[in-house]
This record gives structure tokens, sequence and C-alpha cells, in this order.
């Protein structure tokens, strides 16, 4: 099925499912629908690409239910407050978030208290607080229709709290964001690759293959390989990194790109 057809059959399938509008350094955008609800998880696009991307599946930004933000860093966040104030959707956040002042005046807003389930419709999600350099940072974990997505990025290290929250999920979004090894020899100065590296920056891939199964491997379908570094990694790295873990199969990993995301994924 068509990313177009896939999207037109949307409303009419009870499964829950997910989508990229893209991810990397330059800008992240994920779609989660579970047949009702439709929600974007962060928009690092700018007004004018996010809709551009979102056409990509057939949807314009009234279609949305509500916009969630993990926190306030540029490519989360970059096209949240234009598209909330032109398409009046609500958006989810925690008031640190809120309180670092990127995002300008929003017409519509709900606090995020962590580790609160909220519920948008049916759509049942818990945020989870993370180690990451942001104000009040959380990732954010999905129900609907005895399933579970688990959309994990901006991870400086894996807690035990992040470990039990997100463990048993039927798919995940994974932050994959380096190799150590690229990001040492690469070209960023030195103190952002303290930043990057270190407990509070982001997750690289021998740290995502050391949590995996920490999050129990044999329940998840999808693990979808996300927010890659354009400098410091590459695909061909990540899938050498897991695969291993999968018993050599790597047909349940994916990876999201910068440019194109990554296509519907059905939880079944
Ligand atoms: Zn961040
Ligand atoms: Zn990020």
């Amino acid at each position: 099925m068509s990313d177009v057809e896939e999207g037109r059959a949307q409303h009419a399938s009870a499964v829950l499912r997910f989508a990229s509008l893209g991810s990397g350094s330059k800008g992240n955008a994920t779609l989660v629908c579970d047949g009702e609800t439709r929600v974007l998880v962060d928009c690092g696009f700018g007004m004018r690409e996010a809709e551009k991307r979102l056409a990509r599946f057939d949807l314009h930004p009234s279609q949305l239910d509500a916009i969630l933000v993990s926190h306030e860093h540029g490519d989360h966040v970059r096209g949240v407050g234009a598209l909330a104030r032109r398409y009046r959707l609500p958006v989810y956040l925690t008031p640190g978030t809120m309180r670092s002042g990127r995002l300008g005046t929003l017409p519509h807003h709900h606090w995020v208290t962590p580790q609160q389930r909220f519920v948008i419709n049916g759509l049942e999600i818990d945020p989870v607080t993370v180690p990451h350099d942001a104000c009040e940072p959380v990732q954010f974990r999905f129900h609907a229709h005895g399933r579970s997505l688990g959309v994990l990025t901006d991870l400086g290290h894996p807690t035990a709290h992040v470990a039990e929250a997100f463990h048993g999920c039927d798919a995940l979004v994974l932050e994959c964001n380096h190799d150590v090894q690229m990001l040492a020899e690469g070209p960023y100065p030195a103190s952002l690759k303290r930043r990057v590296g270190g407990d509070w920056g982001h997750l690289a891939n021998v740290q995502a293959a050391a949590l995996l199964p920490r999050l129990g491997l044999d329940r998840l379908q999808r693990i979808v390989c996300s927010h890659l570094s354009e400098h410091n990694n590459c695909p061909e790295r990540v899938l050498d990194t897991l695969t291993p873990l999968l018993d050599g199969d790597d047909s349940r990993l994916s990876v999201a790109a910068q440019d194109h995301g990554l296509a519907w994924q059905r939880i079944a």
C-alpha cells in the first residue's frame, strides 16, 4: 500500500501505526495514529517544510489532533509554534519546555507531567523523564488496541527508569545517534564531542544495542533507528551494531532518514 493509500485508510482501521517525517539533527517529527487520533511528536521542520512532508502522507496539518513536544531543542520545535498558531492545534508539553521560551505564544496548550499518563481521545500516552540537556525533557510511550509504541530519542544514557518505562513495547523508535569511533575521529570541536557523547547528550549505537535487550527483544516487531548524526554515523554502522542482537535477522530493523523519514509502520 502506498503512503497515500495508507493515509486514507487510517481512520478505517483500528491499528496503532507510526511514521517519520524525517529524523536527524536537522529536524525530527513522528506521526502516531491509532485509527481515530493522529498526533505529531515534535516538529523540527519549519511550517512550510512540515506541510510538504505531511502532504507525502496525504495529510494536512488541520487533520492533526495535537502536537506533543519532547523538549525545546530546535531540531524538535522549529515548526511547532507556527503550526499550532496557524492551524489552532493544541500542544502538549512540560512546563520546563514552555519556560525555555522557544515556542512563542501557543493558542492552546496542555501541561504534561512526567510519569503521569494522559489521554488524547482514546490514545493513552506515558511521558517518561530522560537524561538530556534540556529544561524538562520527556519521551513518550503510546498505548492503543492492546499494543504499545515507544518513541525514545535524545537520550544521554540509558537509565534504569527509562529501561523500565519502555519495557515490553511492540515497536520502538530508538535513537542511534552516533558511532563512538566516528564521533571521536570526526569534525566536531572537542566541546561538542563531549556534549554529544556525554551523559546528557545523545545515545551511541553501542548504547542502543546495550539497551535493547533490557527492553525485551522478543516482543519488538519493529525497531526504527532514528536521530542518526549526519557526520558521526551511517546506517551501515547502525545495522552492523544492532543486527547481531537479532540473530543476524535485520527484517525488524529500519532506519528513519533525515530527508525522507520512514513510511507508515503498522503494529500488528
Ligand atoms: Zn535534544
Ligand atoms: Zn534532537
